[in-house]
């Protein structure tokens, strides 16, 4: 037993793409600010923000079908869309600020061009998506985007999605060429990189096993160095749980009244990686389908281009799956000890309302390698089974909660970030939509937790980001240099770069 005590600002827990965030955030606006990570795995961003953990989508709605819904009459309700991808843009600008600056370098290593599309087959599909064109493309965010239902534009368009497929079939597709393929990995090890140099404190095989309030308010976390076992005690005036699907139980370890009621799902994802360079060679894009009745939003089908290691790469999925694990890192009892005399009934009743998922779930388990090969033929009508092996890739934790709208027990796609009412401690749960917009929620964070101090760093937070507390839909202008320069600064305006 270590008697190691320390006092410090800020503790961050988990080394993922979050805490790599609201780290750099915090030290841009206040550089002396003491801040310790601790983390307990051997490296940073090696859970759900592995860059082979997730999807590596640079999520800004210009291809995921599930952000614009179908309303009643046929027209498309695109509010979502314009969220999520103002979100997105508040990520690029901060990217972009810390290359300019030259707090990270290589843009390329971690941010590559790649044209979003989605594709549908069927012709009510097809009505949908020209309809979903329409509304998007009269919108300044979704710029450039083309629709086609033309076969021999599609050819032009995917070739390994069009080459044998029947030719009587109703196909059509939308492309935009400002798509983003992100590896968040790199991204993170370099934010935690940058971070070591400007004197955080970055504790790695330390696990963060207990958190409790002080009698001056701060908090106390009782962390155990995974090789020595030994204990230490670490206080801290303000705690962000960023432990990925490791925050639940942490968050109720904090006994805060916000954290109360709340339960957790976990979805895990397996993608097909192709291992032909000659089929990999053939595809150039993010291609979204449309999900499968009863599936859950983060199991849309989608064929994607990927940048990893220096290598171009071919993805196909997610296939959903089951694992009581919170972490991919985690404990198979992770799910069970979860469960509280404060979220049973909350837990309860989601089991029961879940049905379809659960059924879902079950069958994405069951699935064979030739059956997962029958899914990956409706964009790849002549894919071999033996060019494509199967990856684990991260756990996502779905949030369980009570709300108004869905009654008890009610499952969450977003993410949500819990706050004590003093602020002194938040946490991030969910997943969704994830890396991608990471800025925009630990914006959130400091709002929720530093509301006294964000007239003083109002400043520097539109240094950083120039369209901070602006609506970038009402601001063309704004838009447009922003745009500008996000894509000069991160490279994106360049022709693919020389990678294989
Ligand atoms: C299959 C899949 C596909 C996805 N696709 C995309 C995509 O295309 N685009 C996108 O934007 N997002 C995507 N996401 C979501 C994205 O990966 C996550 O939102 C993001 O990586 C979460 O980052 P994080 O920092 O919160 O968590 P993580 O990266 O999981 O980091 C949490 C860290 O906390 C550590 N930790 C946990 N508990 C403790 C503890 N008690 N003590 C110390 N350390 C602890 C863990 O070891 C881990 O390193 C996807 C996720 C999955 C699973």
């Amino acid at each position: 037993m270590s008697n190691r005590e320390t006092k410090t600002d800020v503790i961050l827990i988990g080394a993922g793409i979050m805490s790599a965030t609201l780290g750099t955030l915090l030290k841009e606006l206040v550089p002396d600010m003491n801040i310790k990570v601790f983390e307990k795995l051997d490296k940073s961003g090696d859970e759900s923000s592995n860059e082979w953990n997730n999807a590596g989508t640079g999520h800004a709605a210009l291809c995921e079908l599930n952000y614009t819904v179908e309303k009643p009459d046929g027209s498309i309700d695109i509010s979502k869309a314009i969220k999520i991808n103002e979100q997105f843009q508040l990520s690029m600008q901060f990217w972009s600020y810390l290359v300019k600056r030259g707090l990270i370098q290589n843009p390329q290593d971690f941010i590559m061009p790649l044209p979003h599309m989605s594709m549908v087959q069927g012709e009510d599909n097809v009505t949908f998506l020209k309809n979903r064109f329409k509304a998007l493309s009269n919108n300044p965010l979704f710029q450039g985007m083309e629709f086609s239902d033309d076969p021999e534009k599609l050819m032009e368009w995917i070739p390994l999605i069009m080459k044998n497929r029947p030719s009587n079939e109703a196909i059509a597709a939308t492309k935009i060429e400002t798509g983003t393929d992100v590896n968040f990995g790199a991204l993170t090890r370099m934010l935690f990189e940058h971070l070591e140099s400007k004197n955080v404190e970055i504790n790695y095989k330390h696990s963060v096993d207990n958190i409790q309030r002080t009698s001056d308010g701060s908090w106390e976390l009782k962390v155990r160095n995974v090789d020595s076992g030994n204990v230490e005690r670490h206080q801290a005036r303000f705690v962000f749980i960023g432990g990925g699907g490791g925050s639940l139980h942490l968050l109720q370890k904090t006994g805060i009244p916000e954290g109360k009621h709340i339960g957790g799902f976990p979805v895990s994802g397996l993608f097909m990686v192709c291992n032909n360079p000659e089929v990999v060679a053939q595809h150039r894009a993010k291609v979204y389908g449309k999900a499968k009745v009863g599936a859950p939003p983060m199991s849309v089908p989608h064929l994607d281009t990927r940048y990893i290691d220096n290598k171009r790469s071919l993805l196909f999925g997610p296939f959903a799956g089951f694992s009581p694990k919170f972490l991919k890192s985690g404990s198979v009892f992770d799910l069970f000890t979860s469960i509280k005399p404060d979220n049973i009934f909350t837990m309860l009743a989601a089991g029961a309302k879940q049905m379809s998922l659960t059924k879902y779930l079950i069958q994405q388990v069951m699935l064979s390698k030739e059956q997962r090969m029958e899914e990956l033929r409706e964009f790849i009508p002549d894919a071999k089974s033996e060019d494509w092996d199967l990856v684990v890739a991260g756990q996502r934790v779905q949030v369980i909660k009570d709300t108004e709208a869905g009654g008890k027990g009610t499952l969450q796609f977003g993410t949500e970030v819990i706050t004590a009412a003093d602020g002194s401690i938040a946490a991030l749960l969910g997943a969704s939509p994830g890396a991608s917009t990471a800025v925009h929620v630990m914006l959130e964070v400091l709002e929720k937790c530093f509301p006294e101090r964000m007239t003083e760093w109002e400043p520097k937070l539109k240094e950083m980001i120039p369209s901070f507390g602006i609506s970038l839909v009402d601001n063309p202008e704004l838009l447009h240099e922003v745009h500008t320069f996000t894509a000069e600064a991160l490279g994106l305006s360049e022709k693919e770069r020389a990678y294989s």
